[in-house]
């Protein structure tokens, strides 16, 4: 039988590794211009940080977790998100001692057990980032904006950023009550899971993607009611920086997010271009995480974005020219000398495609303006006893004569 990757994984080659490599390029410039350092965790992790983490009663953790256990009898998982891993890394370290905001930006393969489908799978990438000790809705607005210029600058434009405030356990508390009254009305049209979901956790009701229950909670009541003073504030902040960042936004009173440790602001930037997976970009406040894990207060804010569903979503032409050379060797007896001269080229920074096969000069040059490059490198007999070698342009035809010093001068 033939061997085949594990369902929910795939290989990423060809263009789509290009489409990869260029949108965790984008993102590193972006954050950095941000401030953001990079912070690279462990894969797995003990299995209780993400069940402390991210919360017995969600999703992530009841179903989804990759997690065995070692030849050393530790429950291990892999990790399902990125959150978790920094902030146990902030705390390790102690980072919090420096008394200053912290921004980490982080990418890799996640693992979550889910149905496959398009644009959702087991093993999947993100980017995220993640700012750790500040309450100021500025650092909301700011995180927004940068993850909406993120996007626009990978070349995805039919987006639609929605935020939404959950407020501070206090607030959400009366909240919680007030909803779990109004769905205590429509209980039995609600759909299985959020049947479990009315006991274990109401808000996510809202968050259901099955038609009835959408219909069922049209008219509950909205979480932006029920604000407290702080917490109406600090959402009328955020507003006024997303206007001053010039970040488009739209209130969805139903956005929850799945995860509980979020507090105040959150987000999601969407398109209707990926059906049910139309989520790109999620993130928000959690002010409560850290303590929950540690014993700091540590007020943070961060967002995830899949890189697969970007890739989805970015346009790539499949044959860009790009700078370097076709080096066409003619005879065998300059074969050992045009390889010497590769090995030089690409010590010098220069892209060179070479065959180990001798060729014609007709198919080289046929191979030449197939490889997508923009240059051929002749050499032949006579070139090899002058040490010089043809530089020819594959765009426009020309040729000229130089020298190994500048032809290196030239194609750099
Ligand atoms: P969804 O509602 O689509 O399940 P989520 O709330 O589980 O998303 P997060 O945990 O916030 O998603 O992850 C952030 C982003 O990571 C998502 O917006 C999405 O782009 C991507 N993502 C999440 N799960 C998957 C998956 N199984 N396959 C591919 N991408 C994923
Ligand atoms: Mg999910």
């Amino acid at each position: 039988m033939a061997l085949k990757a594990v369902r929910g994984t795939k290989d990423i080659y060809g263009i789509d590794s290009e489409k990869f490599r260029e949108i965790v390029n984008k993102a590193v410039e972006i954050f950095n211009n941000y401030n953001y350092e990079q912070i690279i965790t462990p894969i797995f992790e003990e299995t209780s940080l993400f069940q402390r983490g991210i919360g017995e009663g969600t999703d992530i953790v009841d179903k989804e977790m990759y997690t065995f256990i070692d030849k050393g009898k530790r429950s291990i998982t892999l990790r399902p998100e990125g959150t978790a891993s920094v902030v146990r890394a902030f705390l390790e370290h102690k980072m919090y001692g420096e008394k200053k905001l912290k921004r980490f930006f982080y990418y890799g393969p996640m693992f979550r057990y889910e149905r496959p489908q398009t644009g959702r799978y087991r093993e999947f990438n993100q980017v995220g980032v993640e700012a750790i000790g500040s309450y100021s809705p500025v650092l909301d607005a700011e995180i927004i904006a940068m993850g909406y210029d993120f996007l626009k600058k990978i070349g995805i434009n039919d987006i639609e950023v929605q935020i939404n405030s959950v407020g501070c356990p206090v607030c959400r508390k009366i909240y919680r009550d007030k909803l779990k009254s109004f769905l205590e009305t429509k209980y039995d049209n609600l759909c299985e899971d959020c049947k479990i979901r009315y006991e274990k956790n109401p808000l996510r009701v809202l968050d259901c993607k099955v038609e009835s229950c959408k219909k069922e909670t049209a008219e509950a009541p909205i979480i932006i009611d029920y604000l407290d003073k702080d917490c109406k504030e600090h959402f009328e902040e955020v507003k006024k920086y997303l206007d001053i960042f010039k970040v488009p936004y739209k209130i969805n009173p139903r956005l929850v997010r799945g995860l509980d440790y979020y507090t105040n602001t959150v987000f999601e930037i969407v398109t209707n271009k990926l059906g049910a997976q139309g989520t790109v970009l999620a993130g928000g406040r959690y002010n409560n995480l850290i303590n929950e894990m540690g014993s700091k207060d540590v007020p943070s804010v961060g967002f995830a974005a899949g890189i697969e569903r970007l890739m989805m979503l970015v346009d790539k032409e499949a044959d860009e020219i790009e700078k370097g050379v076709y080096l066409a060797w003619i005879g065998e007896n300059v074969k050992e000398y045009a390889f010497f001269i590769s090995k030089i080229l690409r010590e010098n920074g220069i892209k060179v495609i070479i065959d180990f096969e001798e060729k014609s000069m007709k198919a080289n040059m046929k191979k030449a303006s197939k490889s997508k490059v923009t240059h051929a490198v002749i050499i032949g007999e006579d070139e090899k006893k002058t040490k010089n070698m043809i530089l020819k342009d594959l765009e426009t035809g020309e040729q000229e004569l130089y020298d190994l010093e500048n032809i290196i001068i030239k194609l750099k």
